[in-house]
């Protein structure tokens, strides 16, 4: 009996000893596995290290991440030919000390208000095509820039990414090529205006006798003319607008009377069209009357700081493009603003701009290629030069169009109150504002 019990015990020992080798066996095997399975885990995740830093290494734009304290983690050997900065000092410092940006007179711009800064702040990609900084060694470096933006879960900023190529070759091209069209145009429109002086003579009653078929030839040259001198100025001011010699004498206006002004000068070439302006000046559409200290006030006064003859060129380009691209119906021109900003808009019934056209429009050159604008005269540059001069003045114009329906250009420009016109004016010893008495 026992003999059996003690077999008994033997055998349960060698189930339990059995059993717990199987265990200890399957655990290792596992324990080896989780291992095996991290360190490929570690392998995998060093040869992609390694994979993006070949490429970032071998990109010849700058590349440079920092984080949400604007400390340098990554700058690539790019960045570093860039900015004469080795990556290894750049890496770990503010990004600040390192792309220094300036402005294109040299001087160095508030921090808060570089590209970088700009698509941070905002938290959306931003680009910029004319940033310049300072090199390491104090060499102005012109720059294109595009700044991504990194957020955290929450929608939080954790840093940006900015990709920065140095565009010296570029701009000096560009340059070069302004000069020449530049030059190129003035010394054309010179000749131009004295053809235009002759066949205006020629056409002239008193100084010249041209029988009827002469004198409809005549009428054709002239208009023609009058269109390649004008095609001459847009190629003068464009090429000044880009190289900064576009003369430019800011001054206290008050927007109300300007745009009146040249609307009641335009409106004519619009009636010959048939087509009606409407002008509205103030939110509700309708005029306001104020009494105060004995004067009538009728309508709020939207003064801007800008120079009158270069936004005569911006509304009337404007007005005439409402006349040119439409067959029909009215042109309303409408003035409103806010404390901060004056806005101005004109718009028609036209032919409207194909959504796809929209982006492009306020580039040089571009026209809408459709049958209806290919019949159309134009060089394209109108729109180009009239957003260089509003981006002159610190605003910012845009349109909305619905294709067959019409257009509405918007300008909006920076207000200045009615104190800070009187002393604009007294200090380049204009005459004091005084308020537009209307009835
Ligand atoms: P241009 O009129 O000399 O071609 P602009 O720069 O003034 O040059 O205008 C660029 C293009 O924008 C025009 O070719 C036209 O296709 C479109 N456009 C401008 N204004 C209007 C408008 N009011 N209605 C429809 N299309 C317009």
């Amino acid at each position: 009996m026992i003999f059996i019990l003690i077999g008994g015990v033997v055998v349960l020992i060698s189930v339990l000893v059995g059993v717990f080798l199987f265990v200890v066996k399957r655990n290792n095997h596992k324990l080896k596995s989780t291992s095996n399975h991290a360190t490929n885990l570690a392998n995998d995740l060093k040869s992609e290290r390694e994979r993006s830093e070949i490429i970032v290494n071998a990109i010849d734009d700058g590349v440079m991440l920092i984080d949400k304290d604007r400390v340098i983690r990554l700058f690539n050997p790019g960045a570093a030919t860039i900015t004469g900065w080795p990556s290894e000092e750049a890496t770990s410092i503010d990004y600040r000390s390192v792309l220094r940006f300036i402005n294109e007179k040299g001087e160095e711009m508030p921090l808060d208000q570089n590209a970088v800064e700009k698509g941070i702040v905002n938290v959306t990609p931003f680009r910029d095509n004319e940033a310049n900084i300072v090199s390491r060694s104090g060499k102005a470096i012109p720059l294109s820039i595009s700044v991504s933006p990194l957020t955290g879960r929450n929608g939080q900023s954790e840093g940006a990414v900015a990709i920065f190529r140095d565009v010296t070759n570029e701009r000096n091209e560009e340059k070069q090529r302004a000069e020449f069209i530049s030059t190129a145009s003035h010394e054309m429109r010179t000749p131009v205006a004295a053809i235009e002086g002759y066949l205006a003579l020629a056409l002239n009653d008193k100084v010249a006798k041209v029988d009827s078929k002469a004198r409809e030839y005549l009428e054709k040259a002239h208009s023609s003319t009058q269109h390649l001198g004008s095609l001459f100025q847009d190629l003068l001011t464009a090429a000044k607008t880009e190289d900064g010699r576009l003369t430019s004498h800011p001054t206290a206006v008050e927007m109300g009377q300007l745009l009146q002004e040249i609307v009641e000068g335009l409106r004519f070439s619009a009636e010959k069209k048939n087509m009606i302006v409407e002008y509205v000046i103030g939110s509700s559409g309708t005029t306001t009357t104020n009494a105060t200290a004995g004067q009538r006030v009728i309508r709020p006064l939207y003064f801007v700081h800008v120079d009158p003859e270069r936004l005569r060129e911006v509304i009337t380009n404007l007005f005439d493009n409402a006349i040119k691209y439409s067959d029909q119906g009215k042109i309303s021109v409408g003035l409103t603003g806010d404390e901060k900003v004056v806005q101005f808009r004109i718009a028609d019934q036209g032919q409207g701009i194909p959504s796809e056209d929209v982006p492009h429009l306020f580039q040089k050159f571009y026209r809408v290629d459709s049958t209806a604008t290919r019949t159309i005269g134009g060089t394209g540059l109108g729109l180009f030069i009239c957003r260089k001069i509003i981006e002159l003045y610190g605003g910012k114009i845009w349109v909305e169009s619905q294709l067959g329906k019409g257009s509405t250009f918007f300008i909006n420009l920076p207000r200045l109150s009615t104190a800070q016109a009187n002393s604009v004016l007294a200090q380049s010893s204009g005459p004091s504002i005084s308020l537009p008495t209307r009835t």
